[in-house]
């Protein structure tokens, strides 16, 4: 793959490598066993319990030389399609005998989202999988494999990259999250991880739950942990346009460079736009969504981003903006309930 530095786009970042201890000569997750060098793949096996069993995919690289664990993660929504096929293609590229580490990839947790074309949830519980970690064995089938998964691919990691996109009604520009814990070195860690992902925008996060045993998201399962990771988002409403994919498979390849386990130079986003807070833009009326901005749009505090109309044209709500920054993502299909969100708007850090 060809890559491109430029004087503007190379930064430098040092990671210091700790040291890893565990020598492992082979490396299990779910099914999947792969000595050093070596591929492998199987399912982590989710047994039925009040409802269906599942097999979760995994793709397993044991690099030929040692080096941390990443776990790769998508799919938690099964409609955001851009960031499976990006971890498709991953898996299509790793070659393990370059490779110093191990990488574990899970490209699509929530199967019957998927096959069954349903945003957001799990149609099976009707439960988002990314709201249920750590999980439980007695719980239902978004809870089940959100324990497995804690359990086989978040505890085995050093760190890890949650994956998602604008959801099949969700039109959303590209952007990731930079969690903020107070602790330093992981937050610097995982700071250089963003950077080195290199998507221009991204969104400081604090207010993720600090309880390991309450931390609802995938990501914040692992931060929790003590494991520097980072959520990231590319993709629109049901699309797999190539620019989407290609930055979300060069960011993952760019922080394994970051990270010493593939050889090369970093190329970092050097003056990302980081923003402070995220703000919602809900409909106070069901009917016709009609957008008036852009993903991707800046706007001022009260600017019209869109319009909501009855079924028969007459305008029944005036969406503005709440506050003043970034169309993060905005509505991509007309239909519009009450409550349900217009947008969300990024405000830019001062
Ligand atoms: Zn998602």
């Amino acid at each position: 793959m060809p890559r491109l530095i430029t004087a503007v786009s190379l930064v430098v970042l040092v990671f210091v490598s700790p040291i890893f201890g565990q020598e492992r000569s082979t490396f299990t997750v779910g099914t999947a066993t792969a000595a050093r060098g070596q591929r492998a793949t199987g399912v982590i096996a989710v047994p039925a319990g009040s409802d269906a069993a599942l097999n979760t995919p995994v793709a397993l690289f044991h690099g030929a030389k040692p080096g941390p664990v990443l776990a790769l993660v998508s799919g938690a929504h099964g409609t955001e399609y851009a960031s499976i096929i990006a971890l498709e293609r991953l898996i299509g590229l790793l070659n393990p005998a370059e490779l110093a580490g191990t990488v574990i990839i899970v490209p699509l947790v929530n199967i019957p989202s998927f096959e069954q074309k349903v945003p957001h949830l799990n149609p099976v519980d009707g439960k988002s999988m990314n709201r249920f970690y750590p999980g439980k064995m007695d719980g239902t089938q978004t809870e089940r494999p959100s324990f497995l998964i804690t359990r086989q691919v978040v505890e085995q990691c050093d760190h890890l990259i949650d994956l998602h996109g604008g959801d099949l009604d969700e039109s959303l520009r590209p952007y990731s999250y930079w969690t903020k814990t107070g602790n330093e070195k992981q937050d610097r860690l995982s700071r250089e991880m963003v950077l080195a992902f290199g998507l221009d925008h991204i969104i400081i996060s604090t207010d993720r739950p600090k309880d390991p045993q309450a931390s609802r998201y995938l990501e914040n399962t692992a931060t929790t942990r003590g494991k520097a990771s980072i959520t990231v988002e590319a993709g629109h409403a049901g699309t797999v346009e190539i620019e989407d994919v290609n930055a979300l498979v060069n960011g993952c390849l760019n922080v394994m460079r970051y990270l010493t386990m593939l050889p090369g130079a970093v190329t970092a986003i050097e003056h990302p736009v980081w923003i402070e807070k995220v703000v919602t833009l809900t409909s106070e009326q069901t009917g016709i969504f009609y957008p008036l901005v852009r993903r991707g749009t800046y706007v001022e505090q009260g600017m019209k981003v869109g319009y909501v109309t009855d079924y028969v044209g007459k305008v029944i709500f005036e969406a503005r903006a709440p506050v003043a920054g970034v169309v993060l993502y905005i509505c991509a299909v007309p239909s519009m309930t009450k409550s349900a969100t217009i947008a969300n708007i990024g405000v830019v850090a001062r």
